[in-house]
This record gives C-alpha cells, structure tokens and sequence, in this order.
C-alpha cells in the first residue's frame, strides 16, 4: 500500500481549504480549526477553554455524553448546573430557559445534537435562541448530527460547533473541527486557566494558524486522515448534503415504522420527532438480554450494523447505527430480516413481511 506512504506533503494551502469546505457544510463564518485528533479532543478544548474557574455552566444531559462534559467541566473549576432529561426524550427549550432563570449567572451551556448512543436528538434552533437571548456561550456537540441533521451554526448562534468525521459524513475518526465564534474567542482568551502551550489550546491554533493567515502549519498534520477528510466531502459534494440529510431521516424513519409492525421489540425513544437520523435505539422485552439479541443478530446476518447499547441500557436496548453508507433501504431491509430471524429463532412473535411492508421495502 505504498500509495498511502509516499505522498507528498499537505500543504498549508490544502489543509486551510479543507478548512474552508468544513465551515461551509457547517454553514458558518466563524473560524473553523480542523483538530488532529478524534472529536474528543475538541469538545474537552472547548469545553476548558471556555468554561472559566468559579463561572456557572449550564450542562445538558440527554445521553452519556453529556455526563462526559460535566467531568471536564467540574475539572475546569466551573460550577456546573446538570439539567439531565430521560435520554428516550429530547430536552426542551423550555427547560432551558428555566433552567437559565434560575440561574441567571450562567455563562456557558453544553449541549450535545444528536446522541448516537440512545439514539435521541435535541431542538437545538429553539434552544439555541434562548442561550442566545440570555447572553451565555453554547457549545454544540454536533458529531452525531453533522450531515445527517440540518446543522446551522450562525443562524443558530452556535459559539463553538464540533464536529467529527467519523458518523454520517462518513470519513475518519483521527481528525475532527470546531467552530470558533468571536464572542467565544474573547471568552477564552480571557479565561486565565484556558490551556496554552498545550495539545488542547484552541488559543495555539488561533495565535500559530488561524490569527496568523494559515500559511504554515505549526506542526505535522495528519495527513491520510485529513485526505480521507477531504474524500468525505467530495462525497457529500457529489451527492448533496440535503440528499444525505434526506437519506438518513428516510432510513430512520424506515426502521422504525419496520420495527414497530415486527413485533416483540419498540423504539426506545418514545416519540417519533426525538429520535434521531443516525441511529435507532431498540427496547427489548423484559427477560430478553439485548447483549444476547445483538449476538444472534450478528449470527443471522454479521453486516448489520448493530450493537448493544452503552452503560446502564446495555441488557435492555440494542442500537442500529445507520450512518454515513448505512444510511441506506439495504440495511433497513438486512436488519429487519435478522432483527425477525433472531426473534423467530427465540420462539418470540416476529412478522417480517409486516416490517418490510412497513418500511416500505416490498417488491
Ligand atoms: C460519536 C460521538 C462522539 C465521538 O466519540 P466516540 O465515542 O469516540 O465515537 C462525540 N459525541 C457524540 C454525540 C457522538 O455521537
């Protein structure tokens, strides 16, 4: 494979275009630093950059997530305020402006899109308008959302949007881009405990690319994966995000309506508009181990994409990532089929015919 080896180098030119074509999917002006880690390294940056010492923070819990960025921020010496929903719901934009109401201190809110992991996805236009009226900074955990979900950074007045490429782009986990907004760049710079001289210093990327015309780079990048980046966007190019956005809302849409006429299992989001585009979550029956369902699944067919959830659900709720190439009638139809077979084996009630008709994947 030495056509992956001996390339030649990426310039500076080409990452700061990769760059650009980023900020666009992401429908913004802002800055965008594409980070040359997976997408954990540019929440945790945001997240310690922004959230300044014995400053209130705002931390929405909707899935594991979530519980992830209330450790960073408790770590950062913020006061955090977690406003944790039952992740089978979405949070409401109600909620967070009470939540803001009582404390009107807050000058930051985390809040994660979509949740691939229990599979549900939050109204992140109404919720972001009342963070914005309220003055505080929102960060976005968009990695989920990004290209299988409508994501508009500036209307939206996202402060800091992070992405990642390995979901329903469709490209690779080793880099990933935050948004930078100036209100969030002056917060940050004025944080005394932001990370500097460090891995996780979005102010290193600022003062040694972005603020400084992106004309060299200040260190090796990762180039297979930033190509591979670059791919994936040719590929959405090609296809048209509102085709992909359009391709993951029918397969979810699908899968669900295909599971509720199977039979035995049910969406373990309950309501049909919180449930999000790139990953369905299912709820077995009591006395059914998902771990043992999601085993003979992959007995009945090993290409379908499913694996048993995180945590606390892991023996009760199998998810079915539908992302990026999966998001397709092919592995709607191969899931039902070996969601029916695993069923059937089990002498549980399963009607496959139903289900495909359902989904709309007769004939
Ligand atoms: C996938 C995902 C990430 C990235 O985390 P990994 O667990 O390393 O894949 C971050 N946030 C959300 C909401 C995700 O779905």
């Amino acid at each position: 494979m030495t056509d992956l080896l001996d390339l030649p180098p990426l310039t500076a030119a080409r990452f700061a275009a990769i760059e650009d074509r980023v900020a666009a999917l992401l429908r913004t002006g802002n800055d965008v630093v594409v980070m040359q880690g997976e997408a954990l390294l540019p929440l945790e940056a945001a997240v310690k950059g922004a959230a300044h010492p014995g400053s209130t923070a705002l931390n929405i819990v909707t899935g594991p997530y979530g519980q992830t960025f209330g450790g960073w921020l408790r770590d950062s010496g913020a006061k955090v305020v977690d406003l944790a929903v039952p992740f089978d719901t979405a949070v409401s934009a109600e909620q967070v402006a009470q939540a803001l109401r009582d404390r009107p201190e807050t000058a930051f809110v985390s809040l994660v899109h979509a949740e691939a992991a229990t599979g549900n996805t939050n109204p992140v236009a109404e919720i972001a308008a009342v963070v914005r009226e309220h003055g505080a900074l929102l960060m976005l955990d968009a990695v989920a959302s990004v290209a299988a979900e409508p994501l508009l950074t500036d209307a939206w007045g996202v402060d800091l949007c992070v992405i990642g490429g390995q979901k329903a782009m469709g490209g690779p986990a080793g880099v990933s881009a935050v948004a930078v907004s100036p209100r969030a760049w002056e917060r940050i710079a004025a944080n005394p405990a932001a990370p500097r001289r460090s891995y996780l210093s979005l102010l290193d990327w600022r003062d040694r690319w972005t603020a400084a015309g992106r004309t060299v780079l200040p260190h090796a990048p990762a180039q297979l994966e930033m190509l591979a980046l670059e791919a994936c966007l040719d590929r959405i190019a090609a296809e048209g995000l509102d085709g992909a956005l359009a391709r993951h809302r029918a397969t979810a849409a699908a899968l669900r309506a295909g599971v509720l006429a199977l039979g035995t299992l049910t969406p373990y989001v309950r309501r049909a508009e919180d449930a999000a585009p790139v990953a369905t979550t299912l709820r077995t029956p009591s006395g059914l181990d998902a771990a043992a369902l999601v085993a003979d699944v992959l007995r009945a067919d090993p290409g379908v994409p499913v694996q048993s959830a995180g945590g606390a659900l892991a023996r009760e709720v199998l998810r079915v990532n539908h992302y990026g190439s999966a998001a397709s009638p092919g592995t709607v139809r191969r899931t039902l089929d070996a969601l029916a077979a695993a069923l059937r084996e089990r002498g549980l009630p399963a009607d496959p015919a139903a289900a495909l008709a359902a989904a709309g994947l007769t004939g």
